[in-house]
């Protein structure tokens, strides 16, 4: 359905994000063209998106559009990050399926066939998954497995842990990503989010065809709260339940300490037993009367992400082409 592939063969578009990528770009490059050539009954279209790159990564990709009439370059005014950069990129992409990955060649270009072979047979959301890192130290690893295993007990969308952001999307995949204009953006929960038809092909990660890792602990952590605060207000609903469960020891303590007043009138303390009453009693009510007001600021949030209420999935005028 692409208006740009006048032929009956399908427009396949890849999406990069780089950054400080000079010394890299051009193996990233040619491997992909290798494998985008050769794949049957589509022409393809690469999308590198320059994140403020400060090593001269521009030359080089602009260099690349002038020996590749398929690559299109856009270059950020900044740097912005993994994430926004990809978004922009997403928001340029035009085809019949786009592909997001990263430009270190940490994303095997090799396994495009494959996802678009999952595509082909009717998948909308085609996730690579990582099954190791070449170089990725032990440490990184365990805080990623227990990160993603806290943030699936506490989120809403079922957060596929290695499934990063090298994904497959269909023009309808695509297009519900486009109409979610959240500014805090964790691309790999937004497309668990927009459902469709999702199918997985598990790969292993090399390690980084040139440069280093721009991933620094704080920027993971970054990440790591948007993921958190984007996908959960199960944060601010602890303090109803903290609240409540106070207030409630309160009560039984109240009750406990009247039985005791005739049981056995002689073990209460003067003063103390009311004191701890009125105290438990009051700063539960405080508590839950924070999470009560937290529940209105998590609809705000909610509210504010304007996110689409639903996507469908088939419609009468839709026929996307595969073949
Ligand atoms: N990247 C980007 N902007 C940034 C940081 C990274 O566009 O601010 C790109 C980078 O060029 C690469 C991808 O995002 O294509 C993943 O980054 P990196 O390899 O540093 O992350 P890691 O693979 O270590 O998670
Ligand atoms: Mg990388």
């Amino acid at each position: 359905m692409s208006a740009d592939a006048p032929s009956t063969r399908g427009m396949l578009c890849v999406v990069s994000p780089c950054y400080n990528e000079a010394a890299g770009i051009r193996a990233f490059h040619a491997e992909l063209k290798r494998v985008l050539s050769a794949l049957p009954g589509l022409d393809h279209r690469i999308v590198l998106v320059d994140d403020g790159s400060s090593d001269g990564t521009l030359a080089v990709l602009d260099q690349l559009a002038r020996e590749d009439a398929c690559v299109r370059v856009y270059a950020l005014s900044r740097n912005f990050g993994h994430q926004v950069a990809l978004t922009a990129g997403i928001d340029e992409a035009r085809g019949d399926a786009i592909v997001l990955m990263d430009s270190d060649l940490q994303h095997p270009p090799a396994l495009i066939p494959e996802l678009v072979a999952k595509w082909r047979a009717g998948a909308d959301v085609v996730s690579a998954v990582r099954r190791r890192t070449a170089d990725a130290g032990p440490l990184k690893r365990a805080t990623a497995a227990l990160f993603y295993a806290f943030l699936n007990s506490i989120s809403e969308t079922h957060i596929v842990p290695g499934a990063a952001d090298f994904v497959l999307l269909s023009a309808p995949a695509h297009a519900a990503l486009q109409r979610m204009p959240e500014r805090h953006r964790f691309l790999r929960g937004m497309v668990s989010w927009i459902g469709f038809r999702r199918e997985f092909v598990a790969y292993e990660a090399a390690a980084r065809g040139a440069g280093e890792s721009s991933y620094t602990f704080t920027r993971m952590l970054r990440l790591g709260a948007d993921a958190l605060f984007s996908f959960s207000t199960a944060p601010v609903r602890l303090a109803t339940r903290l609240g409540l469960a106070v207030a409630a020891c309160g009560m039984f303590y109240l009750v406990y300490i009247l039985y005791s007043l005739v049981a056995h009138p002689d073990s209460i303390v003067p003063g103390w037993s009311s004191l701890i009453v009125v105290v438990l009693i009051l700063s539960g009510v405080q508590i839950l009367f924070t999470g009560l007001i937290g529940e209105y600021i998590a609809r705000i949030f909610e509210e504010s992400k304007h996110r689409p209420l639903y996507f469908f999935k088939q419609r009468p005028e839709d026929r996307t082409p595969r073949a």
